[in-house]
């Protein structure tokens, strides 16, 4: 699929021709999409931030939970208990149908990468056999993240209940620190 044919189906779904002077949003497909090289930046190409590692220096040794709306992965690259990180908002790291026609999300480091390698550096387009498709809908795969009410939240949420139960347990004796 690609920017001619997204188009196309975008104007056959509305009914009608668009008129002058006006424009609709599509993926870009004619470049290199900014959010696969972005995706590859913050999950793949980059080590744990030094930020991540002190802070584990310091709770490491007391009991903890974390809670994040990051979705860069960044907590689960270090010594952090997976377990322990609530991380609600999704993950770069995965893709899911973009319409959430299932539940099922797919790690992306290996499309990502072809994509990433593959591309045709003249115009940068990317191989359309490249491109993420749903097997279940045959719509596009998109970054696995909480922007619209298409987000499939299942895998994310396994810990909110011992999240809660953490902070209920501690009735209120607990040290709360927020990284921004
Ligand atoms: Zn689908």
């Amino acid at each position: 699929m690609g920017l001619r044919h997204a188009c196309h189906v975008q104007l056959e779904r509305q009914g009608y021709d668009e008129e002058v002077g006006m424009a609709k949003i599509t993926m870009g497909y004619n470049l290199l999409s900014k959010y696969v090289v972005h995706i590859n930046n913050v999950s793949y190409s980059q080590e744990q931030l030094d930020t991540y590692r002190l802070l584990y220096d310091i709770i490491k040794d007391r009991k903890y939970f974390v809670i994040t709306t990051n979705a860069d992965g960044q907590f689960f690259k270090g010594s952090f208990d997976q377990d322990k990180v609530f991380a609600m908002q999704g993950s770069y790291g995965k893709y899911q149908c973009q319409h959430g026609c299932n539940d099922i999300i797919y790690d992306n480091e290996e499309i990502i990468g072809k994509m990433l390698q593959r591309f045709n550096e003249e115009s940068l387009e990317i191989r359309e056999e490249d491109i993420p498709i749903c097997p279940e809908c045959g719509e596009l795969l998109c970054p696995n993240l909480r922007i619209d009410h298409c987000f499939v939240e299942v895998n994310h949420m396994h810990n909110k209940g011992d999240y809660v139960e953490f902070i209920s347990a501690s009735e209120g004796r607990f040290s709360f620190w927020s990284l921004v």
